[in-house]
């Protein structure tokens, strides 16, 4: 039968050929082998690729890549996977910055841990979504199994709880919401004279320090508060929240009728790899009655490790917890987690919706992620986690993290014993921070040169750091996460940045000379 009108003739099967030749494309019992193919020429296409990597990146320019994406039809198709992976090639895999290179030592991207890629393959394939039960079954249970064992390291004790997220940034945004309705509910029970919930808003607090992450920022916009609400307490000369003045705010806060709805300590800040004292913020959040959230992002990498789990020592005293085990575990984007002391706080990203979880299911006991998440559908990321501790154990990621951390002490040696550079505070993880110094009259150029090592750095590929305002002043930062970076390559890049900057403060000095300003 053919619609009025349709050009298409069916087959006696009621199925066009247009049809028919789409479905080939759907993943169902009459189609593994053609999944078989695709993912295995997809597989050696990206094998071919890594073992072929010599630098970190090639360099490529958007000006470069954007027409070549640009001239792309869209609405025809390649129809083959082979055809579509050599086009893929030329606009992505041939110029992608590659973390599996010893010499990207830029920002907080692991290399990835095999176990975990084949985790990400089959939660893709087999696609549950780990919203509710009657979408994912065990998925359910294999993420809530992974909660709990992240909740048992951090020592949240026995009524902890939380879910999977897409990445810090989206646990920091939950743990405020949980902390913002907490602080509502208590200021509203407290107060005799009711204030109305724009009332209380404004008045809310978030206290953070100054080198905490600015998702704190973003999440304290997104949920209304207002544009003064984060509070950046000051860190010392070691970059880690000084809790004197901590204590100082909370206090000045209770003066002005302020309510701190959450102190957020950093453990592992994003670029000094410096852990706030926890165990005395606890202390000071304790007395003042004060929700802590821990945003442990970075630094989660060290409740596996077998050496350093004591730099966390305080951490179990959070009311939440934010880690990213696409950061430090060595996982694939996303895989991160928001874990809370007492469950009962997740009822605030709740909502019961008739078609996927009415209340009757909580009464029936039919276990629901979607109640605790800010996400409806979701991907079963835990996954990757579960076959990583399945295949290697927590130990051998934690080995991993710990030879990180070595390289970075080692790292901060090199430079300390380096007069071209400058090394600012030892990090407590993996982050090295420093910059060039110009000798003698080259000073005053040592803002622009370190800008332009990086970028000269970037364009050639060789190695890839990163760039950051201390004091005022710019630095360059090394993320190291790959333990397959030597202290050779650190050395090698060091002398590469020290070329770059180098030139550039003797070509600027040579045209000032010779054209003297003024
Ligand atoms: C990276 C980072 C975040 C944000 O995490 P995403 O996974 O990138 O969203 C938050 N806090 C800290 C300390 C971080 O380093």
């Amino acid at each position: 039968m053919s619609l009025p009108g349709s050009t298409v003739q069916a087959s006696p099967t009621g199925v066009s050929p247009e049809s028919a030749a789409a479905r080939a494309h759907l993943f169902a019992a009459g189609s593994v082998e053609r999944y078989r193919r695709a993912l295995a020429e997809g597989i050696d296409r990206v094998a071919a690729r890594v073992a072929a990597v010599d630098r970190p990146f090639t360099g490529v320019t958007p000006d470069e890549l954007a027409p070549r994406i640009a001239g792309i039809d869209l609405d025809q198709p390649l129809s083959d996977p082979t055809a579509a992976l050599d086009e893929l090639q030329d606009v992505y895999l041939r110029d992608a910055v590659y973390f599996h290179h010893p010499r990207y030592l830029a920002h907080l991207n692991c290399p990835v841990v095999i176990p975990a890629l084949l985790g990400e393959a089959v939660l893709s394939a087999v696609n549950s979504s780990v919203d509710t039960w009657d979408q994912s079954a065990g998925a359910t249970l294999i993420e809530r199994r992974l909660v709990d064992w992240t909740a048992e390291r951090i020592g949240l004790g026995p009524a902890a709880d939380g879910v999977f997220t897409s990445g810090g940034t989206q646990s920091n945004l939950q743990a405020m919401l949980l902390a913002r309705e907490e602080a509502c509910a208590r200021v509203v029970g407290r107060e005799a004279a009711r204030p109305t919930r724009p009332e209380l808003l404004s008045r809310l607090r978030v206290i953070t320090s100054a080198a905490g992450h600015f998702s704190v920022q973003k999440a304290a916009k997104l949920l209304g508060l207002g544009a003064d609400a984060v509070i950046t307490v000051a860190t010392g000369a070691d970059r880690r929240m000084s809790t004197a003045e901590l204590a100082r705010e909370i206090d000045r806060c209770r003066r002005e009728d302020l309510v701190v709805m959450a102190v957020v300590a950093t453990a592992g800040t994003t670029d000094f790899g410096t852990i706030d004292p926890l165990a005395r913020i606890a202390d000071i959040c304790a007395a003042a009655d004060v929700w802590l959230h821990v945003d442990a992002a970075y630094g989660c990498g060290l409740l596996v490790s077998p050496t350093r789990r004591h730099l966390l020592d305080g951490i179990e005293r959070a009311d939440s917890v934010t880690v990213d085990y696409h950061k430090s575990f060595f996982q694939p984007v996303s895989s991160s987690a928001l874990l809370v002391r007492d469950r009962r706080v997740l009822r605030h990203a709740t909502w019961h919706a008739d078609y996927l979880n009415p209340a009757r299911m909580v009464e029936q006991r039919i276990p629901n992620q979607v109640d605790k998440s800010l996400q409806t559908t979701r991907r079963f990321d835990a996954l990757k986690l579960w076959l990583t501790l399945r295949i290697m154990g927590p130990d051998a990621l934690g080995a991993l993290f710990d030879e990180v951390v070595d390289r970075a002490a080692g790292a901060w040696q090199l430079l300390t014993e380096d007069p071209r550079f400058e090394v600012v505070t030892r990090s407590q993880l993996s982050t090295v921070v420093f910059r060039y110094l110009p000798s003698g009259t080259g000073r005053h150029l040592a803002d622009d040169a370190n800008l332009y090592a990086r970028e000269a750095l970037a364009a050639s590929g060789a190695a890839l750091v990163a760039g950051t305002k201390v004091d005022g002043a710019h630095h360059l930062k090394f993320t190291l996460l790959n333990p397959e970076t030597t202290l050779d390559d650190i050395a090698h890049v060091l002398d590469l940045i020290a070329g770059h900057a180098g030139w550039y403060v003797d070509t600027r000095t040579a045209a000032e000379l010779s054209c003297p300003v003024g």
